[in-house]
């Protein structure tokens, strides 16, 4: 009589287990701190693959209001479950701005790119999309060319003023020193690449900047919406706020499946300081992060801030253009890793516009092809972007032969000795013939 008692009990076990199944994985689902792949907010966009205008699938209301958080629909879903027109058109402009093949169909590569964790800032604000404005450089005939950028900015510019460079920052009680020290890491890369100084305000004393941990609705309009999906979001000049979404495995550096507080930060920072999405996956203002992963400023980054902010310095100017005479800009390698450092230094702001190459009326023709692809390898190595002068007044380089002396206090030499001399900043330079 005693085998039916183990019966019994394994009986009673699994009784009591499909009994409470239901309300263990509804735990699981809404438990704030559930760290499970599954959990995503974006994973109904899974179900939506192969989706395009004229069908009519559960799910695609939520695809609206997808498309509606991040700024490519307005609130208008009449026929929720349809793929109309307007959504159509939605979709190609979210591939335009991700580099997606624009199809208006929701094919492999739209869905995985929307399926990723991703800041909460909309990519478009006010129906103008500046992400996808930005185009990759291409090079037009006769040897000039021109480089576009992707950075963008909130709409109408906004931006801390000119006269206040030092910014202080504070935290919400109860922020994890982890989370502080990432913080004070992330204001450091920004202060190293940039006219601003950060420091933390002291006690007592109002934030410019203020960064906390929030959960789901938390009164700025903008819920959270727990673990995966939206990872963080910040606020453009001069609001201050940036918010991390507390229900996020959060660590320090590269770890699988958490995500690192530091490079969240450097996004985030971008946004209070008055960048918006930038469509350069390696940039930081890109919106998509993965977990696992870290990330750091990007020449495109570093060069929106620097336009928004009109930041000069002629002492970087001169010594970029020192490098461009003294070594040949062919394979990147040394000039190139002394430019990085150079960009790091603290009073180095290089300009804010793109230097313009000016052909001078005295330069030959078969000499302007070869300065031309040099100036294409120096953007494709550095920060700055190049294209031709309309004319002679709005030319930061001009290039010309001449010869003995020829005015500015540098005499060539006649041939051989000295090959070529520049007048830097604003003068370009001049190779003697
Ligand atoms: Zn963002
Ligand atoms: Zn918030």
């Amino acid at each position: 009589m005693a085998a039916w008692k183990p019966f019994s009990l394994i009986f009673s076990l699994a009784l009591l287990i499909l009994l409470l199944l239901p309300l263990l994985s509804a735990h699981a689902t809404n438990s704030p701190n559930s760290h499970d792949k599954t959990a995503s907010p974006f994973e109904f966009l899974k179900g939506l693959q192969g989706c395009q205008k004229g069908n009519k699938t559960k799910g695609i209301h939520d695809l609206k209001k997808y498309l509606e958080q991040f700024g490519y629909l307005s609130h208008n879903h009449s026929n929720e479950d349809d793929f109309d027109d307007i959504l159509e058109s939605a979709v190609k402009t979210y591939q335009l701005n991700f580099h997606l093949n624009a199809t208006g169909t929701l094919d492999d590569k739209t869905v995985s790119t929307m399926m990723m964790p991703r800041c909460g800032v909309a990519d478009i604000v006010n129906g103008t999309n500046w992400m996808h404005l930005g185009k990759k450089w291409h090079q037009k005939s006769h040897g000039s060319f021109h480089i576009v950028s992707h950075y963008a900015f909130f709409p109408g510019n906004p931006r801390w003023p000119q006269s206040k460079y030092h910014l202080t920052y504070g935290f919400v009680a109860g922020t994890p020193t982890a989370a502080i020290n990432a913080v004070a890491q992330a204001f450091r890369a920004w202060a190293s690449r940039t006219h601003f100084t950060f420091s933390q305000a002291p006690s007592g004393s109002r934030p410019d900047i203020i960064v906390g941990f929030f959960r789901r609705d938390h009164g700025d309009g903008l819920p959270f919406d727990g673990p995966g999906g939206t990872l963080a979001h910040a606020f453009a000049p001069t609001d201050g706020r940036f918010h991390y979404d507390g229900d996020e495995r959060w660590t320090v550096g590269a770890v699988s499946g958490a995500f690192d507080l530091q490079t969240v930060a450097v996004h985030e920072i971008g946004h209070n300081l008055g960048l918006e999405h930038s469509s350069v996956p390696e940039a930081i203002m890109y919106p998509y992060i993965p977990s696992g992963a870290t990330k750091g400023l990007h020449p495109d980054d570093i060069e929106g801030i620097r336009v928004l902010y009109n930041i000069s310095n002629h002492g970087c100017f001169e010594s970029f253009f020192s490098l461009l005479i003294g070594s040949p800009p062919t394979p990147p390698s040394f000039p190139f890793e002394y430019l990085k450092g150079l960009q790091g230094h603290p009073k180095c702001y290089a300009h804010q516009v793109s230097p313009h190459l000016r052909i001078s009326g005295g330069t030959p023709s078969e000499a302007m092809n070869p300065v031309a692809q040099d100036f294409l390898t120096w953007a494709s190595n550095t920060h700055f972007t190049f294209s031709q002068a309309q004319d002679d007044s709005n030319a930061d380089i001009k290039i010309g032969f001449s010869r003995g002396d020829h005015g500015d206090g540098h005499p060539f030499d006649g041939a051989g000795g000295t090959l070529a001399g520049s007048c830097f900043c604003t003068d370009g330079w001049e190779i003697p013939l």
